[in-house]
C-alpha cells in the first residue's frame, strides 16, 4: 500500500482556536500526521511518497473560485497589517444577512468563508492545504491505476470544508476532491464513508444533490456535538442525490460493538448503491481517550473497521481526518489499515 505524505503540513502550525468559550492552542497539531507516517513506516506497510502536483484544477472542480482566492490571499492581507498571529474571524455572515457581499477588508473576509473559529490561517496554511489535497489526489490516482488500496496522510484534514467555507480544522475537502477526480477519469459511482467522530458536514454538502456520489457518516449525534446543525438521520440528499446520503448519529459513550453494528448498516448501503470505489475518512477521534470525543472505541476496534471496509471488495482510498489523542493516533489510524490489509 502506498502512503502519500507532504512535509509541507508542518508549515501549518502555531494554530489557535476559540472553542468552548476559551482561547485555546489548536487541537489539530503537526505531530498527528508525523505520528501516523512513522507508524506506517515502522510496520513496513509500504512506501511513503510525496504526491505529484496536479495543480489547482482538481481543487477548483469542487471549491468556488472566490473561496480558493480567499485562502490564497488571506495570510498576505493579514500580514500586511503587521500581524504575525493566526488569522481568525471576528464577525460572521450569518444566514439572515442580505445582500450577500464579500467584504474587501481582511477583518471581514474570514467570517464570510468560515463556519466557526477553529480554522486559523497562518503563513503556511494555503501551502499545507494544497499539498494535503494533492495527497488525496495521489491516492485517487492509485485507484485509477488499478491499485486496490491507497492511503493519503492528509493534514490539514478536509471533511468539514464545504465548497465555499472552512470549518473545524478543514480548508479543502480532500475526500470530495479525490471523489470528483475519480469521476472525471471514468468512474460513474463513488462512495464516501466517513468514520470520523464528527459528522462530515462539508462532504455531505458537496455531495448533497449528486446521484453519482453516495455519502454515509457515523458520528456523534449533532444534538450533542459539533457540527450541531447537520448530521441527523432525516438528511437524505436532494434532487438527483435524493437517497444518496445516510447519516447514522450515535449517542455519547457509544462503544466499539455498537459502533461497528452501525458501520455494517452503512457499508450495506454502499454495496446497494453500486459504488465502484470507496473513499474512507478515518477519523480515529472515536477513540475513548480522544480529548474532543465522547465515544468509547478502543485501539483493538480499529482493525475491525478496516476488515469490514475491505469486505466491500472495492478499490479503497483512506484519507486521514481527525484523531487528537496524539500518543495513539498513529497506532489507531494505521490499525485500520492493518485490518484492511489482513482481510483483503
Ligand atoms: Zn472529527
Amino acid at each position: 500500500m502506498n502512503a502519500w505524505f507532504s512535509d509541507t503540513h508542518r508549515l501549518h502550525s502555531g494554530l489557535k482556536e476559540f472553542s468552548y468559550g476559551e482561547w485555546l492552542d489548536g487541537f489539530e497539531l503537526p505531530v498527528r500526521a508525523d505520528a501516523v507516517k512513522q507508524r506506517f513506516i515502522d510496520l513496513k506497510l509500504g512506501p511513503v511518497l510525496a504526491p505529484p502536483d496536479l495543480g489547482l484544477a482538481p481543487l477548483a472542480a469542487v471549491h468556488d473560485a472566490d473561496y480558493l482566492h480567499f485562502l490564497q490571499r488571506a495570510w498576505p492581507m493579514w500580514a500586511a497589517l503587521g500581524r504575525s498571529h493566526p488569522a481568525l474571524p471576528m464577525i460572521w455572515r450569518a444566514a439572515a444577512q442580505t445582500p450577500d457581499r464579500l467584504p474587501r477588508h481582511i477583518d471581514g473576509q474570514p467570517g464570510y468563508f468560515a463556519q466557526d473559529a477553529e480554522c486559523s490561517i497562518v503563513e503556511g496554511t494555503w501551502t499545507a492545504a494544497c499539498w494535503s489535497a494533492q495527497c488525496a489526489l495521489a491516492a485517487a490516482a492509485d485507484l485509477l491505476a488499478g491499485t486496490r488500496c491507497s492511503f493519503a496522510i492528509c493534514r490539514p484534514p478536509g471533511h468539514h470544508a464545504t465548497a465555499r467555507a472552512m470549518g473545524d480544522f478543514c480548508y479543502l475537502n480532500n475526500v470530495a476532491i479525490a471523489a470528483q477526480h475519480l469521476l472525471d477519469h471514468g468512474l460513474q459511482r463513488v462512495a464516501g464513508v466517513d468514520v470520523d467522530y464528527h459528522h462530515g458536514n462539508g462532504t455531505q454538502a458537496i455531495f448533497w444533490e449528486r446521484g453519482d456520489l453516495f455519502f454515509t457518516s457515523l458520528h456523534a449525534d449533532p444534538h450533542d456535538d459539533y457540527p450541531f446543525f447537520t448530521g441527523r438521520a432525516d438528511e437524505v440528499g436532494a434532487g438527483a442525490g435524493l437517497g444518496c446520503d445516510l447519516n447514522l448519529p450515535l449517542p455519547p459513550d457509544t462503544d466499539g460493538a455498537a459502533w461497528l453494528q452501525a458501520l455494517d448498516v452503512a457499508l450495506a448501503r454502499v454495496t446497494a448503491f453500486g459504488a465502484q470505489a470507496a473513499l474512507v475518512s478515518p477519523g480515529v477521534d472515536t477513540f475513548e481517550k480522544d480529548p474532543i470525543s465522547a465515544f468509547k472505541l478502543r485501539g483493538d476496534d480499529c482493525p475491525q473497521i478496516g476488515r469490514r471496509i475491505a469486505a466491500l471488495g472495492l478499490p479503497t482510498g483512506y484519507v486521514l481526518e481527525g484523531g487528537y489523542a496524539t500518543a495513539e493516533v498513529g497506532a489507531n489510524t494505521v490499525g485500520v489499515l492493518q485490518g484492511h490489509l489482513a482481510a483483503a
